[in-house]
């Protein structure tokens, strides 16, 4: 899934607590969102393993709520909806494709690893690439309730999202032949 798919999956997981404690809507946003980037910083390790944790994540954001319900500031409930994010990132990632440039011509079996179970996940391909128009539909419909319940930088970044990801599904199958050689 792109990576406006992923942001936008966080901030909608997190809007309806943004409804009940407007005063905290902010630090969610913000924490949402750089949950929802996270795991792919790994692209410079082992990608979909190193900061992937599709099991793993689940007991932390458990943490991570329990430690922003017992005491909200602005930096637990941040911290809380970044596990959020993180952890639906991972776990999403097992809709998808492999990792790979090129999944329609050569699929993989490894979606996301699990390091509870220390394997990988299939990937079971409900959206068959990032960026094809099935992830394109869903970063849009994940998007609305979020632009309806903010405003200001955060929806202004969600529309920004909305037209990066349209630019990118139209030249998403076309950007294999324009990748070095040596990248893909
Ligand atoms: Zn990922």
């Amino acid at each position: 899934m792109m990576a406006t798919t992923h942001v936008f999956a966080a901030l909608a997981a997190i809007t309806p607590v943004a409804i009940v404690v407007p005063e905290f809507a902010t630090p969610l946003a913000v924490g949402a969102i750089l949950g929802g980037l996270a795991p792919d910083f790994d692209l410079l390790f082992e990608h979909r393993r190193t900061f992937h944790f599709p099991v793993a994540g689940v007991p932390v954001a458990v943490g991570g709520i329990t430690l922003a319900g017992l005491a909200p500031t602005a930096v637990t409930v941040a911290f809380a909806a970044f596990t959020i994010g993180a952890w639906l990132h991972a776990v999403s990632d097992a809709a998808g494709g492999g990792p790979e440039m090129d999944p329609w011509n050569d699929p993989s079996n490894r979606a996301v690893y699990d390091h509870v179970r220390g394997q990988w996940l299939r990937p079971r391909r409900w959206i068959r690439y990032d960026g094809a128009p099935e992830d394109t539909a869903i970063a849009i419909a994940l998007s609305f309730p979020v632009l309806v319940v903010f405003d200001g930088w955060i929806s202004a970044v969600v529309a920004a999202g909305i037209v990066v990801s349209l630019g990118y599904t139209l030249v998403r199958r076309r950007l294999v032949g324009w990748l070095p050689d040596w990248l893909e």
